[in-house]
């Protein structure tokens, strides 16, 4: 049985199943935040009395478009590209762009969404957008991966801008896609506008420490959650679902603060090595030659790989989901907390199911939502930007430094929000509320609009 919602709210949520039929991600995601926001309109009728719930549930644009291009047999291919322009209210949209099979409205939607409170909660000033396309980059060739990503852009360039809306990337997007991306909106606009694209390279604009910063956020997070219960990552036991840039970065951070990372895995199976995972060998496998994880073990002797496994069979102390959404169910968490886990938390968008999050939260263990957890991404993208605006590159341990401020900051707000509304440690209740109330008061001085 879900949790119920306040009388008052209840309709809302109706309202926009109603309204967005058949978007599953996109209610899950509403939902999980309408849950926490009973008390913030006692506290705040004038929420209520400008309908700020309503008005947030509903993007303020949303761009769909066909992206025509060809393969290298010279077939034509047709996929479908999406970008929504969520919630304004705190500065350009800001969020990034995901190619994956799985892409359509309501996944983008869910993601757009949770954006507008992540991005809130790391005091920056950037508002919620997030785009993507049904492409699948899988088995592509580069040159495929390059006409379908300019073919992309010549659409979407007359929708974005550095006031406007700012992408990066996301599942299948990283930095050779961002700068085929960025190379065509350059091209088309005649502009070098930096600041229109966040996870650039370092050497065309890009800022050190992004391509790190999701998963050493993450890790930042934990470090945190952990201090709050008198305790430390070292010596910890970690499972990390994926393997991609958010899961590998989280992987090197708890490494490098003396946890042991035992199992990461893609969506073909999951391997497990005992003696810690080989961050070379990884990154060799996943960023050079963009391999599966099943390589990792043909080439190291002793790792089991488990073709199809569930990564939350792996007893341990920490579990770190950074693959994708929906991917630790109910049963999921009651194993992981059977098995002794102490903290969960989300370097993935959403990736525990309603069951899952409300069975870690009456199990009393840590647990760390993806919109504060995994905010470190965005919040270095918002750094990215600032160095942009002044033409100006930090140093790789100055943005480290300031990244790592961020998430402990992100982490009081949210401890400080769950204390104030009488649940002290509950992370989902102090993130949903800290993000909410931010965009709601900008949202509120600047009027109807
Ligand atoms: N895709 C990332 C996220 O989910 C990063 C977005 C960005 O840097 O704009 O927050």
């Amino acid at each position: 049985m879900p949790a119920g919602l306040d009388e008052k709210l209840e309709p809302v949520y109706q309202h926009v199943l109603r309204r967005n039929p058949g978007e599953t991600e996109f209610h899950q995601a509403v939902r999980e935040v309408l849950e926490s926001l009973g008390p913030v309109l006692v506290k705040y009728p004038e929420f209520a009395e400008q309908k700020i719930i309503e008005r947030i549930c509903e993007p303020e644009r949303q761009i769909i478009f066909r992206v025509p291009w060809q393969d290298d047999r010279g077939q034509v291919q047709i996929n479908r590209a999406f970008r929504v322009e969520f919630n304004s209210a705190l500065g350009p949209y800001k969020g990034g762009m995901r190619f994956h099979p799985s892409v359509y409205l309501g996944i983008i939607k869910f993601l757009g969404f949770e954006q507008i409170f992540k991005n809130a909660l790391t005091g920056l000033p950037i508002g919620g957008g997030k785009g993507g396309s049904d492409f699948d980059p899988k088995g592509k060739s580069d040159s495929e991966i390059m006409r379908f990503c300019q073919s992309l852009m010549t659409e979407l360039y007359r929708h974005i801008g550095e006031y406007t809306d700012v992408p990066a990337g996301d599942i299948g997007v990283g930095q050779r896609e961002i700068g085929y991306l960025f190379g065509q909106y350059k091209r088309i606009t005649n502009r070098y506008e930096s600041g229109v694209f966040t996870g650039k390279g370092l050497d065309w604009g890009g800022s050190c420490a992004r391509t790190e910063a999701t998963g050493y956020g993450t890790i930042f997070f934990v470090q945190e959650m952990l201090k709050a219960r008198g305790q430390s990552l070292d010596g910890k036991t970690c499972v990390v679902s994926g393997s991609g840039n958010v899961a590998v970065y989280a992987i090197e951070k708890a490494m490098a603060l003396g946890a042991r990372v035992i199992a990461c895995s893609d969506s073909d199976g999951v391997i497990v090595d005992q003696d810690g995972i080989d961050l070379d060998l990884l990154k060799q496998i996943k960023e050079v030659e963009r391999r599966r994880i099943s390589a990792y073990a043909q080439e190291r002797p002793g790792v089991s790989y488990l073709e199809d496994g569930n990564i939350w069979t792996v007893p341990c102390d920490v579990a770190l989901p950074c693959a994708t959404q929906n991917e630790l169910t109910g049963k999921d968490a009651e194993t992981l907390v059977k098995q002794g886990c102490i903290a969960v938390a989300e370097g993935a968008n959403m990736p525990t199911t309603p069951e899952g999050i409300r069975f870690f939260l009456e199990a009393g263990i840590a647990y760390g939502p993806g919109k504060a957890v995994n905010a470190g991404g965005v919040a270095t993208s918002a750094l990215e930007m600032q160095q942009n605006a002044s033409r100006d590159s930090w140093s790789f341990e100055y943005t480290e430094q300031r990244l790592r401020e961020i998430m402990i900051n992100i982490h009081r707000t949210c401890y400080e929000t769950s204390a104030e509304f009488g649940v002290p440690g509950n992370y989902v209740v102090g993130a949903n509320i800290a993000g909410f109330v931010k965009a709601a008061r900008a949202m509120v001085a600047l009027g109807l609009i």
